[in-house]
């Protein structure tokens, strides 16, 4: 094929699309627009760090499948490119009964999955492995790790411009031009006409779905929620030696307040899901009016703080009082007090909603004539990156 293929969005997504569908087709040529002036700067550079093996997800999901399928060519890309990574395993904490039975249920999730080597460890496993964690019972999930997406991201960059691609790095593209089966795209003085776009902008998805389709309307709305952490500091990062999550409340699609060791050495407590009133607003004082006026008048929005109210005011309480964080991250390490940590990064989850206020749980991709669109790729999906961009190409592209 040898076609004119333009990815939008630079975060890890786009690059691995830009990346795969030029090993899919050596003769065609991509350009990856991106409107920072750097590559990762939103979802891919502010994340955990961590490679989910696919605990959690329905079985039969995409997300399920392209988790486990995305794990393991992340670990090979890893070691191929030397990337920094380290399959360290997590535990998931069951605090009392209630959690332990939705542990249960989790790890039959995980097995239906295809994950080996789940176990439940026993007191003493658990005390030689995370010492200061308390747990009414706990899983260990070997097939975790974590690694250096920064890394990831600036590999795929360099093997797309290797092969001929283009990144056009400070190019937010507005509006396209749509006609003869080609696609028209206009940034300053710069015209490119491309044969077919993936529309990989995260944060902005559906803004930029009804920019280039002319549809008034998207399949989904972007809700921001904002995941703030905290670092420890050297004192305490005793506290935790590898990878320790809560059980998720399953209604959700945000994994709790965790603890993790990153690939620098650092350690993290972290992120809380806390509604942003700004799609890029790394901080609880930053404001967007377009952005909170469009989520505030969005029924589908405020049909779900009518039914997760206690959600919403809790995770909002925990960005305002450290008190508040502090007692998710004590439920696991009990030990931990405020004068162990600092805040940290932050980062905003592209999280789509429906106007039922029902958050989409699932990966959404979608194709509109010659536009692919990625309408919802949130956690995992730095990890399944690779497994998304081979689906995308099989399922919208090569068919
Ligand atoms: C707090 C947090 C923790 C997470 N933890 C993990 C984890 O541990 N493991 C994991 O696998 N996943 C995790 N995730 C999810 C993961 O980070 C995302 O699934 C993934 O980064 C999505 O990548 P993306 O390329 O779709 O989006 P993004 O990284 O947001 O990239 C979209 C890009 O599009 C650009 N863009 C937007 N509009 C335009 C435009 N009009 N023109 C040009 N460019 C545009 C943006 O500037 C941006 O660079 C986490 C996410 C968050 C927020």
């Amino acid at each position: 094929m040898s076609k004119k293929i333009g990815v939008i969005g630079g975060g890890i997504v786009g690059l691995a699309t830009a990346y795969k569908l030029q090993t899919e087709y050596p003769s065609a040529k991509i350009y990856l627009f991106e409107k920072e002036d750097d590559l990762g700067s939103h979802q891919s550079g502010r994340n955990s760090g961590v490679l989910h093996c696919g605990l959690y997800y329905e079985p039969g999901s995409l997300k399920a499948k392209l988790a486990v399928s995305g794990i393991e060519q992340m670990i090979e890309f890893c070691n191929h490119h030397s990337i920094d990574h380290e399959i360290c395993g997590k535990v998931v904490v069951a605090s009392n009964r209630r959690e332990s039975v939705f542990l249960d249920n989790l790890a039959a999730r995980g097995k239906a999955n295809g994950l080996n080597g789940l176990n439940f460890l026993s007191k003493q496993e658990l005390k030689d492995r995370e010492p200061f964690v308390v747990a009414e019972k706990s899983l260990l999930v070997p097939g975790e790790g974590i690694v250096n997406y920064k890394q990831v991201m600036d590999k795929l960059s360099q093997l797309i411009q290797d092969n001929n691609g283009e990144i056009l790095l400070h190019t937010r593209i507005s509006e396209i031009e749509d006609r003869n089966n080609k696609i028209f795209i206009k940034h300053g003085s710069k015209e490119w006409e491309l044969d077919l776009i993936i529309n990989c902008t995260g944060l902005h998805t559906d803004r930029t779905y009804k920019a280039f389709t002319k549809n008034s309307v998207s399949p989904v709305r972007i809700i921001p929620f904002r995941g703030e952490y905290y670092k420890l500091l050297p004192e305490a990062e005793k506290l935790c030696n590898h990878l320790i999550y809560p059980v998720p409340d399953p209604e959700f699609p945000f994994l709790g307040v965790h603890f993790t060791r990153m690939i620098n050495g650092e350690k993290e407590v972290g992120p809380n899901a806390v509604f942003a009133f700004k799609r890029e607003g790394y901080s609880n004082t930053e404001f967007s009016l377009r952005d909170t006026y469009e989520s505030l008048t969005y029924m589908g929005f405020l049909n779900f703080i009518r039914l997760n109210f206690r959600f919403s005011m809790g995770e909002l309480g925990s960005s305002i009082f450290k008190s508040m964080f502090l007692a998710k991250a004590k439920k696991l390490v009990p030990e931990i007090e405020s004068r162990h940590f600092v805040k940290g990064m932050a980062g905003v989850r592209a999280q789509a909603m429906d106007s039922t206020g029902k958050l989409i749980m699932d990966f959404r991709v979608i194709r509109n004539g010659n536009q692919v669109h990625v309408l919802n790729a949130p956690s995992p999906g730095a990890t399944a990156s690779l497994a998304i961009a081979d689906y995308i190409i099989q399922e919208y592209i090569r068919k």
